[in-house]
């Protein structure tokens, strides 16, 4: 090719990537970016690259608790993984924190801000499911498993933590990085009793991050509810139920009228209440009245005081209950409790603006069928597959609470500057707390809805770290619009203790056959690797 071609050639394409590679000009008029901002960014830029490029070590803590489907109170196996790797990346690690035996306090750093970051660890009854399977296919049959996928947000955490450590070193940034489990809270067990400890007296904010379908973040009053969860024990005497039936009196009677009386009540209770309850002691056999029972209750309501209302009112049917049987009624138990969450405006925005700069990962076309045929599997109208566009946006304070879950991060959430990152690791249009909830956790879905995750809150630490002015105006919402009216009071009384002896039973059961189906990730790329499980699996029907 003759020399004066070439440069002609060259001159071409220069035209047609000059706009690609340069930057926009900034608009007349708009000020330029400071050299502090510019630098922020390139360490943000840096921070991202670096949690792509674990995105292996992530998709192995994923998939590794994945196996180990603890339930609450008896995480063993993910606490001592945990700490293990927390342990080896540096940080120090105070363990059975708040006199709870899997739960634990990471720290690395000094000085301030103290950033907290935090995440649910355990699962859910009876939802053992194969991870990539469209339909109810349990790794073994009545075990628990993932069924609202807490196997991720630790390594959402722990990878975005390990990616702005080597910055702030580098950097000598001033900050201290605090790594903790949300330890049973699908009993919404734990983190009233961190707050009651004290732990997070000194921290400055708390990024809190859950397993969802879209990347968003909220500030303000949410949707969901707070709630107490209460146990109510009765004795009575046991007898010959067909011999002597007059000697005896049934403590399963009580059981069943409080649970009547409280249906009849219900009618009665604002629209955005919901309770519910399981018998956990119903007696022994039918031929013997049964002299002790138990039944439990979750009394749901949207703020503080109509929680405390319920909770009377169910104390009063449960003292009514005892009197109609001619039982007793033991002291209650609190099993746990919630505040409905109350979210920070500014740390929200501070997300906001990274969740847009990351956006949503690429799905590919087996993650889309894997979605689109559990869709179908579940009979929902629409089989939307996985979102391609960030839907939810930023959102503001809910303007009609009409109930909904509950979520003990609301104790945190009313002592500290908190919000709550949700990532897509998860297929929408599910039912929750389900097996249907499990299949995608431990697949590429949730590997890339992790990573994601994992980068967009490094990116707000690092906005932390960076920008003080951030860290008080979060403070300045705290006091001056969040907590103005509404002050924290503990829904815990002095005597609760947190249930630790919860799930014991069942994890016994169970365990034994889990233990083989634990992910072992020197032979084994991936869980679903290790499983034999080709990805997606479907129905025939499903395929197009
Ligand atoms: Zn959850």
């Amino acid at each position: 090719m003759p020399k004066s071609g070439l440069i002609a050639l060259m001159l071409a394409a220069a035209v047609v990537a000059v706009p690609l590679a340069q930057k926009p000009a900034p608009a007349k008029g708009a000020p330029k970016p400071s050299p502090a901002a510019v630098k922020l960014d390139a360490l943000k830029q840096e921070a991202v690259a670096d949690v792509e490029g674990q995105s292996q070590f992530s998709q192995q803590m994923v998939d590794q608790i994945f196996s180990y489907g603890e339930l609450g109170f008896q995480e063993v196996e993910t606490n001592r993984y945990l700490i293990d790797i927390l342990k080896k990346n540096g940080f120090a690690v105070q363990e059975g924190i708040a006199g709870i035996p899997t739960a634990f306090m990471a720290t690395w750093g000094s000085g301030k801000p103290i950033i907290a970051l935090g995440s649910d660890i355990d699962c859910i009854p009876q939802a053992s499911q194969k991870p990539g399977v469209a339909w109810h296919d349990p790794i073994i049959e009545g075990a628990p498993g993932h069924g609202e996928g807490h196997n991720s947000g630790q390594a959402v955490n722990i990878t975005a933590a390990i990616a702005v450590k080597k910055i702030m070193e580098r950097e000598h940034l001033s900050g201290t990085i605090r790594i903790w489990p949300g330890t049973a809270e699908e009993l919404v067990g734990t983190k009233a009793y961190y707050i009651r400890a004290g732990l997070f007296k000194d921290v400055d904010i708390a990024l809190f991050t859950h397993v969802g379908n879209d990347l968003g973040v909220s500030w303000g009053a949410g949707s969901g509810t707070g709630l107490v969860s209460v146990q109510y024990s009765f004795v009575g005497e046991t007898a010959h139920a067909a011999g002597n039936p007059w000697r005896g009196r049934s403590a399963l009677d009580a059981v069943e009228l409080m649970d009547i009386g409280w249906n009849f009540r219900r009618e009665h209770l604002r629209l955005s209440q919901r309770s519910h309850n399981v018998i956990v002691d119903g007696g022994d056999q039918p031929n013997v009245v049964p002299r002790t029972a138990s039944v439990w209750y979750y009394f749901r309501e949207t703020d503080f005081p109509h929680i405390k209302e319920m909770w009377e009112t169910g104390d009063t049917i449960a003292k009514a209950a005892a009197m109609m049987a001619g039982v007793e009624l033991q002291p209650t138990k609190v099993l746990g409790s919630a505040w409905p969450g109350h979210f920070n405006k500014v740390v929200a925005e501070t997300t906001w603006a990274n969740i847009q700069k990351v956006g949503l990962p690429k799905w590919s076309d087996e993650d889309q069928q894997l979605a689109k045929a559990l869709q179908k599997e579940l009979k929902n109208p629409r089989q939307e597959g996985l979102p391609t566009q960030l839907r939810d946006g930023l959102q503001g304070p809910a303007q009609n609470n009409t109930g909904g879950g509950s979520d003990d991060i609301g104790d945190i959430s009313w002592n500290v500057p908190t919000v709550t990152l949700r990532y897509p690791s998860n297929i929408p249009g599910l039912p929750g707390h389900n097996w249907a909830n499990a299949i995608s956790m431990a697949t590429p879905i949730a590997h890339k809805g992790v990573t994601a995750g994992a980068k967009v809150q490094a990116m707000t630490i690092l906005d932390l770290l960076s920008r003080p002015e951030l860290v008080e105006q979060a403070w300045t919402y705290f006091r001056d619009v969040q907590t103005k009216d509404t002050k924290y009071e503990p829904l815990l009384r002095a005597q609760d203790q947190p249930a630790i002896w919860l799930n014991k039973g069942i994890m016994d059961k169970y365990r034994p056959e889990m233990k083989k189906y634990y992910y072992d990730p020197s032979r084994y790329k991936t869980y679903l690797d290790q499983l034999g499980i080709k990805y997606p699996t479907v129905r025939a029907s499903s395929t197009q």
